[in-house]
């Protein structure tokens, strides 16, 4: 049980080698076949088909996808890749990728390289070891991956393997969606046809499409990782489910933004050099609130990029710590006491021409679209609050809301002073006449100024708008941000379908004026769902309920959110999801839940059994040795009784210990008895949850007991200070 000093670690130093010096600008996205790439090596008229496909939303003609093809293997193989793969992102919120060769043997003992336009546009991995929440059967194994065009293909290096990556939807063979990608692409339509209407109806027209943008701020732990792989519960459930607090936590609030130290910095520049090669705009990074905690946020794109590069940030942020001798940790919750980490996700909408239309405008005609874009998305928020808790509710993210780090799991939304004062002369109904003149007059014309500053910065907050954005807050950091970001562009379009059909039905002398008046009506509708103080207090909480905001604060609760009839009815009537698709997915999440406590639980029994009370054993024979013998020498127990007491609370730890895991134990079987998947999770989470926390707490009071050389775990400040 011998440990490494933790000097060793701290003084251990990575020499990366720099490969490039050579400005940012001249390498990002090189390792993409985007679209400077494309023009330059597809004839003219394939790269214009192309380019009409992926804006129109069509597929792509056999022929012309030959020559992309080809183009595209000729530039992979420029690149050093020797294979090809669909990369998609089934259920399991990781990608998946899988590899085929480009050779193609022409006769005996020779190839050639190929790779065609059906290989490109389609695949047909076995399908039947991902979850599909019951869609399929084992033995109906055919799933397909189709080539999402809008997400440029890219070449992934591991180790000396060299890949090209094309991004793909991943579907069943009776066309359900098996991924995170297929209902994202189908709420972007759905949002776009929603969005484009009601400019129509506002009076704008030309505009053609409208886009969804998400910007995600990501957090992370990095730790050295030579105390990673001490840790079975970090290596298997991402969590440590033991460890007593460190004498110093956050309390200074040293960290935040602090200066960064020197090996954090080079993995950063390491990291980020690996997604600038991948076009990914990393810009800003950091340290975060807790000891070594970070985050890093690329600049906001569109959606479906967003998600992808989002996925590839956690991917790569994982790989490059690696050679630092660090190991990211995405967990929601790696370190109880510690702040865990979220993922903020910035959302917006904008216009083809790149107009954001959740900008305050200069003009009395900008500031009513605003107000209705406004309007419709706090309206979004709260009829379906409870879909969009469900979207963040996992295993992981339960450690997290509520408990007063990150927003609680109440969802209401933040707007700020400027703001609410002019919802509430709107409601009042000063501008019911709504003439241009009395918009300016209300100041509403002012409306130019709310910025980041007015509307700042209530961190308590789960959904608060920013300047010209909305921030998402309670997302998890470890969780694909596509879902919530789906169900966002749903509840959006529906409310905007909605704010069309009152303002059509209005019969007022002009669209401002009939806006006005609906604006009147629904503000006084949504008010509940608007909050400005403070989310974290029990008051808060109170306040909420009378209100009637849903508050569920577990992930089994919070997920029945997902197959209401209000919920079917919505994702159906978007052509988002089915209702089998949406059942499936319910029953994947809960799945997930139950998977997610059960490995915590094993590893918590397993560091029971076989490291702490080992561990406690062994000082407990110490102790014993040293009482026999001391007496022996001294003989006067009085002298020795620090050492009888600290014996007697080792020994009865072990017991409590040892019969606390035993119970833990039988509350999972019990659990396990059950059939219904649904009963099993809320069983677990009532009776497993608090006994584990309890035995977590014995466990931690050991640590404080027990020989530091007789401790075989990792300590929280030694992972957390030293790095
Ligand atoms: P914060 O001060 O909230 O921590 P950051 O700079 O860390 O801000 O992150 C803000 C994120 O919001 C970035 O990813 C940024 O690109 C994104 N963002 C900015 N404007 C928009 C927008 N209109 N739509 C979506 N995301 C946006
Ligand atoms: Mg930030």
């Amino acid at each position: 049980m011998k440990k490494t000093s933790p000097i060793i670690a701290s003084e251990r130093t990575y020499v990366v080698e720099k490969e490039k010096l050579i400005p940012v600008s001249e390498y990002y996205g090189e390792d993409t076949f985007n679209n400077k790439v494309m023009k330059e090596k597809l004839p003219k008229e394939t790269y214009k088909k192309l380019m009409d496909a992926v804006n129109e939303g069509r597929s792509l003609d056999l022929a012309t996808a030959d020559i992309v093809a080809h183009a595209m293997k000729e530039w992979a193989i420029e690149k050093g890749a020797t294979h090809f793969a669909h990369w998609f992102q089934p259920m399991t919120g990781m990608t998946a990728e899988k590899h085929d060769a480009f050779v193609d043997p022409v006769g005996v003992g020779e190839v050639v390289e190929r790779f065609s336009g059906k290989q490109l546009v389609q695949g047909e991995p076995d399908a039947s070891s991902f979850p599909s929440g019951g869609i399929r059967s084992t033995f109906e194994a055919r799933g397909y991956t189709a080539w999402d065009m809008a997400s440029p293909a890219f070449i992934k290096r591991n180790g000396i393997s060299t890949t090209l990556c094309i991004p793909t939807v991943f579907i069943s063979f009776t066309g359900e969606a098996l991924d995170k990608k297929t209902p994202l692409l189908r709420s972007n339509r759905a949002v776009s046809a929603s969005a484009v209407n009601m400019l129509k109806l506002l009076g704008g027209n030309g505009t053609k499409r409208v886009h969804a943008n998400l910007g995600p701020e990501q957090e992370y732990f990095l730790i050295d990782r030579d105390y990673f792989f001490k840790r079975q519960d970090l290596v298997l459930s991402g969590r440590t489910v033991v460890g007593a607090p460190p004498a110093k936590g956050q309390e200074l609030e040293d960290q935040y933004f602090g200066s960064i130290k020197e090996r954090i910095s080079s993995y950063m520049h390491d990291m980020e050099e690996e997604l600038f090669k991948l076009g990914i705009p990393a810009k800003t990074r950091h340290n975060e609130v807790a000891p070594s905690q970070f985050e890093i946020a690329p600049v906001y794109e569109e959606a479906n990029l967003a998600v992808d590069h989002n996925q590839l940030v956690m991917d790569t942020m994982k790989s490059v710590a690696k050679k630092h001798g660090l190991a990211a940790l995405l967990h929601e919750k790696p370190f109880a006491g510690i702040n865990g980490s979220g993922k903020h996700v910035n959302w917006s909408l904008s216009d083809n021409n790149g107009n954001n239309l959740l900008n305050p405008g200069k003009t009395p005609q900008d500031n009513i679209q605003f107000l209705v874009f406004l309007i419709a998305t706090i309206r979004a928020v709260y009829k379906h609050a409870d879909i969009l808790r469900a979207s963040v509710a996992t295993y992981a993210n339960d450690h997290r809301l509520g408990a007063n780090e990150a927003p609680p799991a109440i969802i209401s939304v933040f707007l700020g002073e400027q703001l609410t004062y002019i919802l509430n002369c709107i409601e009042r109904g000063s501008v019911t006449k709504a003439t241009n003149a009395e918009i300016i007059d209300l100041g509403i014309s002012s409306l130019s100024v709310v910025d980041k500053d007015s509307t700042d910065r209530n961190r308590t907050s789960p959904f608060a708008f920013t300047g010209n954005k909305f921030e998402f807050r309670a997302v998890g950091s470890s969780q694909s941000i596509s879902f919530p970001a789906a169900v966002l562009n749903t509840i959006v379009a529906e409310s905007l379908d909605y704010l069309a059909g009152k303002i059509k039905a209005e019969g007022a002398k002009s669209i401002q004026q009939a806006v006005m008046q609906v604006l009147k009506k629904e503000i006084k509708a949504i008010k509940p769902i608007l909050f400005n103080g403070d989310n974290y207090t029990k008051e808060w909480e109170k306040e909420a309920a009378k209100r009637g905001l849903p508050n569920y604060k577990t992930t089994p609760v919070a997920l029945k959110a997902l197959i209401t009839d209000k919920a079917i009815g919505l994702f159906e009537k978007y052509q988002v999801l089915s209702k089998i698709e949406l059942l499936s997915r319910y029953l994947i999440y809960t799945e997930k839940y139950i998977k997610d406590l059960e490995i915590e639980v094993k590893c918590l029994s397993s560091i029971c059994m076989g490291q702490a009370i080992p561990a406690g054993v062994a000082y407990e024979q110490k102790l014993a040795d040293a009482i026999g013998k001391t007496l022996d020498i001294l003989d006067d127990g009085k002298l020795l009784s620090a050492q009888t007491e600290i014996l007697k609370r080792i020994a009865s730890l072990i017991n409590a210990i040892y019969s606390g895991n035993k119970d833990m134990l039988a509350e999972v079987e019990k659990a396990n008895a059950l059939h219904d998947e649904a009963k099993k999770a809320q069983l677990l989470c009532i009776q497993v949850k608090p006994r584990m926390d309890e035995l977590r707490k014995y466990v931690d009071e050991l640590e404080g007991l027990v020989d530091e050389c007789l401790w075989p775990l990792p300590k929280f400040w030694e992972m957390l200070f030293i790095s």
